[in-house]
């Protein structure tokens, strides 16, 4: 079976297009969720992400293209399947649970469909799912961030959905809380193998999720891969951005032997040549030695700031010939601001032979 045969693919949204007044908020996205699989779509506020997933829970009707969940079309000309019609299961940033119902009641909200005793099992059986078998009778207002978010977890996942669509989950969590919650969340995710969209401004929470990452601009989906390749591959330096600093450098040289102030590097690193040709470099791949007399085929600089990351120091670094370079050492590296510094691609090509 191919990766995207028809009983394959859970989700197959097809050019959505969606209008708020003169506001595009989504133009033209196609994506497609496969079985078992987290697509997370990443993008800065206003980028149009609550309005795709808003569209494929049925929340707002799209004005162009077409959704199909499963085998059975929701959304296209003429066609709106209303919300609770979709088999979708809904989690969002305020966790919404109903105040005045108890963890159990919220939990067994969506299954009015089963006699009481099929639903009294099937609550028991999510409330231990999340770890809140003890909880059932409290309400809402006794209940830690955490635990809300995995009640509303419970919720959503009870009536089984197809997919399980996520609005910032973890948006309304403090820092500490936030990383457990979604660590807890990704195991879930994963031992149910359930599909699912989740929508985040947020690297740390889409790459916890994400099997795959579509970054959104304006409306669009501007890239869609896997975090590894996204990271290695960027479309352009805003998406490279997402991941962290880059020291954009032009590059003189040929396709074949591509050159940098910073020395030689590999022609896939080059971003278009069509276009004002730049190599993205993270702090990471910057070698940074001290001044010995020869520069080899690097630059000389000077530092101009030093700040502690997690991991060692980030420097930035003014190149005599102007530009600025970012650059990570280890904690011990013995430069200072003011002093004088070689910077070189830690990636360089080894020199051809002959
Ligand atoms: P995101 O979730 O990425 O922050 P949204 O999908 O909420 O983005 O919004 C996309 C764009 O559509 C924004 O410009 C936003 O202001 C606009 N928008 C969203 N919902 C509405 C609405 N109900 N009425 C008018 N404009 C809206
Ligand atoms: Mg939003």
């Amino acid at each position: 079976m191919s990766a995207d045969s028809v009983h394959d693919v859970v989700v197959r949204a097809e050019n959505v297009s969606k209008r708020h007044g003169s506001i595009e908020a989504v133009a033209d996205m196609t994506l497609h969720v496969r079985s078992g699989e987290v697509v997370a779509l990443l993008g800065p506020s206003g980028c149009g992400k609550s309005t795709f997933l808003a569209s494929v829970a049925g929340l707002v009707r799209i004005d162009g293209g077409t959704i199909v969940l499963g085998d059975r079309p929701v959304s296209g000309p003429g066609l709106h399947v209303a919300p609770q019609d979709r088999r979708v299961g809904l989690v969002f940033q305020d966790h919404a649970l109903f105040p005045h119902r108890t963890v159990a009641d919220n939990v067994g909200f969506g299954l009015h469909a089963m006699g009481r005793a099929d639903r009294r099992s099937r609550v028991g059986e999510m409330l231990e799912l999340v770890q809140m078998t003890d909880k059932g009778h409290r309400y809402p207002h006794e209940l830690s961030g955490g635990e809300s978010q995995r009640v509303a977890l419970a919720r959503a996942l009870a009536p089984s959905p197809d997919v399980l669509l996520l609005d910032e989950p973890f948006a309304s969590l403090d820092p500490t809380l936030r990383t457990d919650v979604r660590d807890e969340v990704r195991s879930l995710l994963r031992s149910v193998g359930m599909a699912a969209v989740m929508v985040s401004h947020d690297i740390e929470d889409a790459l916890a999720l994400g099997n795959r990452l579509a970054v959104l601009r304006a409306g669009r989906i501007v890239q869609i891969d896997t975090p590894d390749v996204i990271h290695r591959s960027p479309v352009d330096e805003q998406v490279a951005r997402i991941f962290g600093p880059v020291t954009a450098l032009p590059v003189t040289g040929t396709e074949t032997a591509p050159i940098t102030v910073l020395g030689p590097v590999a022609p896939r690193a080059v971003l278009s040549w069509s276009s004002g040709p730049v190599v993205l470099v993270r702090p990471h791949d910057v070698d940074v030695s001290a001044f010995s007399g020869s520069t080899g085929t690097g630059a000389l600089g000077t530092v101009r700031d030093r700040q502690f990351v997690g991991h060692g120091s980030r420097l930035v670094i003014a190149l005599d010939g102007g530009s600025e370079v970012i650059a990570d050492t280890p904690f011990d590296a013995p430069f200072v601001v003011g002093g004088r510094a070689v910077v070189g691609n830690r990636a360089a090509p080894p020199p051809a032979a002959g």
